[in-house]
């Protein structure tokens, strides 16, 4: 049977051993294609005791020569891939319409079903990969490679590439993806927001139309920024040149106000690199780096190499958040009524609606957020410092003013004066069921944070 087909194959024309063995890609595990169809074609010689013709893939009517290209595509792609380190690679193929067409025809001809066994674009993908996997010492990934190459067969004549053992560079294209670094940062200064911030005047350029032509833009100073810095652009550098990338996206677990503080335990973010051509720089080392050139306005934390998943654990993960308010009351405040207005808020889930500072373009809508824990102390009777715990997306400036009423119940309409935070510290941000840190987020190993010994004793 299957050498009655494999006769049918063979009586379409000149066919090379990998067109000739893909028809039965799904038998015996542990061959490629070509192996099989020598030993079909074999088979056939021997049972039809005629004389044995080999068909080189240069002759073949059905791949018109690209099965016998696998080493010189790999070759280029290993090429492309210089100076780029990576540890997975996926490789995908474009093959031409005629090509696809011949392998339809040929088990057509043949009398097979139009698909049967392997397609040649699965053929070149597994055996051009296997060969960049031998080559670079590196693992397939299906899922979220490292790097990715695409071969478009249509872009190199696979004749002269058989002739010449190497095929042009355009026709493989070397798509490098993405790397992590995840960490937490403080803040230490106020008036620092957490992402670049382009000034709203020129837009970012810091350049202004005077009666001369170009100026600096009056609103920045010609900076283009709002602000003299921001986290994203205190950490991005160092890490996009620790990676030698192009650029880096910065992604934080929330934001505080540009005027609060975030100390402690510092705030979860994720600073992504495009086209990386390093993939494991020594976190401690960026640490280190990032905090001598901050010189103390921002600190980062426990850097670690993280995976493509933590971008979204960073943003979709829910997390409440630990305050420290300055509070200034219009009117003094008794100290009784103050605890009572306190325990009042304990645990309350509290209505508020939008806030005017918040986004203007966004619909006004109310929420609900829990307040899990609050208290303070009367510095005198018009200061006050509040400390609370709050589920994530709480406004607490508006839960200490009321905002004109549209967050309900609040200290200020507890204690029947206007109250205002007066400075705001952000003093923890954590994971509501679980941490944000779990190992299957990170690709190196944890470090166990002690400093290395000294030799000192
Ligand atoms: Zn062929
Ligand atoms: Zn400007």
């Amino acid at each position: 049977m299957i050498t009655e087909d494999a006769r049918a194959l063979l009586s379409t024309g000149a066919v090379c051993d990998s067109c000739l063995g893909r028809p039965f890609a799904d038998r015996s595990f542990g061959l490629t294609n070509a192996e099989r169809g020598r030993a079909l074609r074999t088979t056939v010689a021997l049972a039809d005791d005629e004389d044995f013709e080999t068909t080189a893939p240069a002759d073949c009517w059905v791949c018109e020569g690209y099965c016998g290209t696998f080493d010189a595509v790999a070759e280029t792609i290993v090429d492309a891939l210089e100076g780029t380190e990576f540890a997975t690679y996926q490789v995908g193929t474009r093959v031409p319409p005629l090509v696809e067409e011949n392998e339809r025809l040929l088990r057509e001809d043949a009398g097979l079903e139009p698909d049967v066994g392997e397609s040649m674009k699965r053929e070149m993908n597994r055996e051009v990969g296997r060969r960049v996997g031998a080559t670079t010492e590196t693992e397939v990934d299906f899922d979220r490679p490292d790097v990715l190459a695409v071969v478009d067969l249509a872009g190199f004549d696979p004749l002269e590439a058989l002739e010449a053992e190497t095929v042009t560079s355009h026709a493989v294209d070397v798509q490098i993806n993405p790397a992590f670094v995840y960490g937490r940062y403080r803040k230490l200064e106020r008036d620092i927001p957490q992402t670049e911030w382009p000034c709203r005047e020129c837009g970012g350029s810091g350049v202004q139309l005077g009666d001369d032509g170009e100026e600096p833009c009056d609103y920045c100073g010609g900076s283009g920024y709002m602000y003299d810095t921001s986290v994203e652009q205190v950490v991005r550098p160092h890490v996009v040149d620790a990676m030698d990338g192009d650029e880096g996206t910065f992604h934080g677990a929330g934001r505080e106000d540009v005027d609060a503080r975030m100390l402690e335990e510092g705030r979860p973010f994720v600073l992504e690199v495009k086209r990386p051509a390093v993939r494991d720089p020594d976190p401690a080392e960026l640490e280190a780096e990032i905090n001598d050139a901050a010189d103390g306005a921002v600190e980062v934390d426990g850097l670690r190499l993280a995976t493509y998943e933590m971008v979204e654990r960073v943003k979709e993960h829910d997390a409440s958040k630990h305050y420290r308010a300055d509070v200034a009351f219009a009117e003094p405040v008794d100290g009784d009524a103050f605890e009572t207005a306190l325990d009042e808020l304990e645990g309350t889930t509290v209505e508020q609606y939008t806030p005017e500072r918040v986004d203007h373009r966004r619909a006004g809508l109310t929420r609900e957020r829990t307040v899990y824990a609050i208290d303070g102390d009367l510095r005198s009777p018009t200061e006050a410092e509040v400390r609370l715990h709050g589920e994530g997306g709480l406004y607490v400036k508006e839960l200490i003013s009321s905002d004109g009423g549209r967050t309900e119940p609040s200290l200020a309409g507890l204690l029947g004066t206007d109250a205002e935070v007066t400075a705001l510290d952000v003093t923890g941000v954590e994971g509501e069921n679980e941490p944000f840190e779990r190992e299957a987020y990170f690709l190196d190993e944890p470090r166990d944070g002690s400093e290395p010994a000294t030799g000192d004793a």
